[in-house]
């Protein structure tokens, strides 16, 4: 009988232990394994190479992105870098412009040492994809919605183009979950996640995951895992696979908010934009719904300016200012200050990531303090500019 997503994350392999019926994965913490013979060793040797709870946490992600393999890294940085050694020198690899800022400083500024040439593309243009692949091309790498504004890439077309060139797909699908996108259905070779976010859901871990999609890929990057040795630890893997049974419940009300609040912003004047594929206004929306179950919890908005901005971060009470996103609760992120801080200004403006720019993902507080809290900072926050004699002069309105 085959489960429900939601049913999934509870009733899978490792809901109950074999050995002695735990209703939670042991956490063991060996880091090496006798072995009981001269000749055949065990399944397990060395905590880097393999280790049991890690494992269960690296079968459930593959189980539920329907995939061959998952692996478990000490974060998703450490994921996506692992999964960026399958290229060799020489080749080359087409990515999505408006990227993590953590991936797009290991392709520009650490990949490039080792000879492998990149290009940043608007991926949700086909045509442009399409007009920038190389003979070199191996990869066509997509993070949709994309961070901070939105996008939405096309993944099965994107995956069709590559395969037709001979060049995989890797997508980072951290801001939706195989609980709203399923990549490797789509036609993607390789999911990565950075576990850190909507996966564990506390702010309490740092952790990366990868699926592959068939043998060839998952042997090569298993090897690889093996070789760089970024291996998740058995603690926090545990709180990763804790923190998977509430995927589907909080991800489903926190997309229930954010759709709440993308409306509620979107018609407040001190709002110049709000991105949000759930919206019908933003131009991924069909596209959105049609790869994926929804538009999920993050949402991204436009002030008047940097001073506005500055104003109502001061204001806003409920959400925690940080780095970093799906969690129990709401964080508001400043994406020129800190996802993309390492991206330079100029490729920051090219992208728009305005300096008035902020980022919102949506907790599991109840909707209406949330928007209750937005318009209360918003109302105090009507910064009027005025440009006189080429002085300019902010004042508030209330
Ligand atoms: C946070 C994030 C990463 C990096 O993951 P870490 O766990 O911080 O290393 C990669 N991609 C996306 C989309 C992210 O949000």
């Amino acid at each position: 009988m085959s489960y429900s997503f939601q049913t999934k994350l509870l009733h899978n392999r490792h809901k109950v232990d074999s050995q002695t019926g735990a209703v939670s994965v042991p956490i063991q913490h060996a880091s090496t394994f006798h072995q009981f013979d001269v000749d055949q060793f065990g399944k397990y040797d060395y905590g880097r190479s393999a280790n049991p709870t890690r494992e269960a946490l690296e079968d459930t992600i593959a189980h539920l992105e329907e995939g061959t393999r998952g692996f478990a890294f000490s974060s998703g940085m450490a994921a996506i870098s692992t999964a960026f050694l399958l290229l060799s020198q020489g080749d080359h690899v087409l990515i999505s412009e408006d990227v993590y800022g953590g991936t797009y400083r290991m392709v520009s500024e650490v990949l490039s040492r080792y000879g492998i040439q990149y290009t940043f593309v608007d991926m949700t243009n086909l045509d442009l994809v399409e007009s920038e692949i190389q003979p070199n091309t191996k990869v066509l790498y997509v993070e949709t919605p994309s961070n901070p504004l939105l996008k939405v890439t096309d993944i099965e077309a994107v995956a069709k183009l590559a395969k037709s060139i001979g060049a995989w797909t890797f997508v980072d699908n951290t801001f939706l979950t195989p609980a709203l996108q399923k990549p490797l259905l789509l036609g993607a070779d390789l999911v990565l996640h950075s576990a850190t976010k909507f996966l564990s859901g506390h702010s309490d871990v740092v952790a990366g995951l990868a699926v592959a999609k068939d043998e060839e890929i998952a042997n090569k990057l298993g090897f690889l895992q093996n070789s760089f040795g970024a291996v998740l630890g058995v603690q926090d893997a545990w709180l990763v696979l804790r923190g998977l049974k509430t995927l589907h419940v909080r991800l489903e009300q926190s997309v229930k908010t954010a759709t709440k609040i993308a409306s509620f912003l979107e018609k407040h004047p001190q709002v110049k934009k709000v991105y949000y594929p759930g919206l019908v206004s933003h131009e991924g929306c069909n596209l959105q719904h049609r790869q994926a179950k929804s538009a999920g919890a993050v949402l991204s908005f436009e002030l008047e300016n940097e001073e506005a901005l500055r104003s109502f971060v001061s204001k806003v009470q409920i959400p925690v200012f940080a780095v970093s996103l799906g969690a129990v609760e709401s964080i508001l992120s400043f994406p020129a200050k800190m996802s993309h801080a390492a991206m330079p200004e100029n490729e920051r403006a090219k992208r728009g990531i305005s300096n008035a720019l902020l980022r919102l993902s949506v907790g599991l507080e109840n909707e209406q303090d949330l928007i209750d809290d937005f318009e209360r900072a918003l109302d105090d926050t009507t910064v009027i500019s005025a440009n006189v004699n080429g002085r300019v002069y902010h004042g508030n309105l209330r």
